[in-house]
């Protein structure tokens, strides 16, 4: 991608917000806020959610089967489960009286999608047969938090990975709630975030007597407190820990959770499948969350220095940022433009800027960017190339042909 005709802009000066992801995701160009809550995904934000959604999505295709729920439905399946009243909740209708002429529907704007998987389960699956079988969606969810703060971190709107299991018993719905723990981890070290997250016990909520599970990033700037049991490592979150124990607090942030619905939401729905005798029997769920929007400002919470951001290479917008210093020499621009088809034929993303602007800003903007390799072309290179990793002081100068190969290791 060049950057003479790519629609970014950064802003290094831009100023300070009420956190770190806030600040260096809109300093870098990668959103735009368009109310408390609510935000663009600007070109290189959507190539980064896109990349951690496409590892979320990798990971539960070995587990389930993705489809694409509707962000609307009707109040009358929130009724059903009585759950209109859930704080959270958005509404939409008809804006005006012409609007509201041609269809007075209310709607409801989805925060979770229970409602409409469990009914759409109902026509499909009714045999023990059928059993056990899970779905998932990649959506945006909209809730009307109390206070929406720290950038992608709590959103008015947001993105969600959102998955439903059926099970006929409840042993069947355990075994496969171990299996989706085992995916979860699996994203989670993919996005380099594993070490530093725990599987916390939390309240079950009003599905089950038991606890779901969250998994918690330590960071700073999360609402959540978890407190981990010096002797066992077991994490609970504060909310749920027993009082008398030996427990390290810190704070961290819900990039998940997953949770035993058991048959709240199938005897709402009177959801039963029919039994090897012929007998009908309660069908048994789970659901299971990832916060993919949340998980971009938790990565840029944690992988960053005073310059910018870091990205891990998995979610990188980029793998290269090419900087051609001094471009309006013929010369130099041949050889950026050499080098540039080089790393594009050797299917290296690689962002080009092709600028006619200080060399500082170009590395500014390398930095801030968070793209893990920059490669200079310069007089100074003298028709080779320096090659030099986000993280580290050092820089190499070598042909393009051998600096192609090493990136490809
Ligand atoms: P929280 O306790 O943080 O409000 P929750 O328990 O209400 O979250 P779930 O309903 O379990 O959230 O949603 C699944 C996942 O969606 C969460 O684990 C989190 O990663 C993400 N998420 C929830 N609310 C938001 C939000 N307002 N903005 C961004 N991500 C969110
Ligand atoms: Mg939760």
């Amino acid at each position: 991608m060049k950057y003479s005709q790519y629609f970014l802009h950064t802003n290094k000066d831009a100023k300070e917000l009420d956190s770190i992801n806030a600040t260096l995701l809109q300093k870098g160009g990668f959103i735009d806020q368009t109310m408390s809550g609510v935000y663009t995904f600007l070109p290189i934000g959507l190539r980064v959610l896109n990349k951690i959604e496409n590892i979320v999505r990798e990971e539960m295709d070995t587990i389930a089967s993705e489809l694409l729920m509707p962000a609307l439905s009707p109040v009358e399946l929130w009724e059903t489960t009585g759950r209109t009243d859930i704080d959270v909740l958005f509404e939409a209708r008809g804006a005006n009286d012409a609007s509201r002429k041609r269809n007075d529907g209310r709607y409801i704007l989805n925060s979770t999608h229970e409602e409409i998987v469990t009914p759409l389960a109902k026509k499909r699956r009714l045999s023990y047969k059928d059993f056990p079988f899970a779905v998932y969606q990649i959506q945006t969810k909209f809730r009307n938090e109390e206070r929406a703060k720290s950038g992608l971190m709590r959103g008015r709107e947001f993105r969600m990975k959102d998955l439903y299991s059926f099970h006929t018993s409840e042993e069947d719905l355990l075994a496969f709630y171990e299996t989706a723990k085992i995916a979860y981890m699996n994203v989670f070290k993919r996005l380099g975030i594993w070490e530093d997250t725990k599987i916390t016990k939390a309240s079950g909520g009003d599905f089950t007597t038991g606890f779901s599970h969250e998994f918690q990033a330590i960071c700073e700037s999360g609402e959540d407190v978890i407190c981990i049991d010096n002797k066992t490592g077991e994490a609970f979150n504060k909310e749920v820990a027993p009082k008398d124990g030996d427990f390290t607090q810190h704070n961290a942030s819900e990039i998940g959770n997953i949770f035993p619905l058991n048959t709240k939401f199938s005897k709402a729905f009177d959801y039963t499948y029919t039994n090897k005798e012929g007998k009908q029997q309660i069908v048994y769920m789970g659901s299971y969350g990832i916060g993919t929007s949340r998980l971009m400002g938790v990565l840029v919470e944690k992988f960053h220095d005073e310059k910018g951001i870091i990205w891990p290479k998995s979610v990188a917008p980029f793998t290269i940022y090419l900087a051609g210093l001094n471009i309006d020499d013929e010369e130099i621009k041949q050889q950026a433009d050499a080098a540039y088809e080089e790393l594009t034929k050797a299917g290296i993303e690689t962002l080009y800027d092709d600028r006619n602007i200080a060399p500082g800003a170009k590395f500014s903007d390398a930095d801030l960017l968070g793209i893990p390799y920059r490669i200079v072309v310069s007089k100074k290179t003298n028709r080779q190339v320096e090659l030099k990793e986000r993280t580290s002081p050092e820089s190499t100068l070598l042909d393009i042909a051998p600096c192609i190969a090493r990136l490809k290791q």
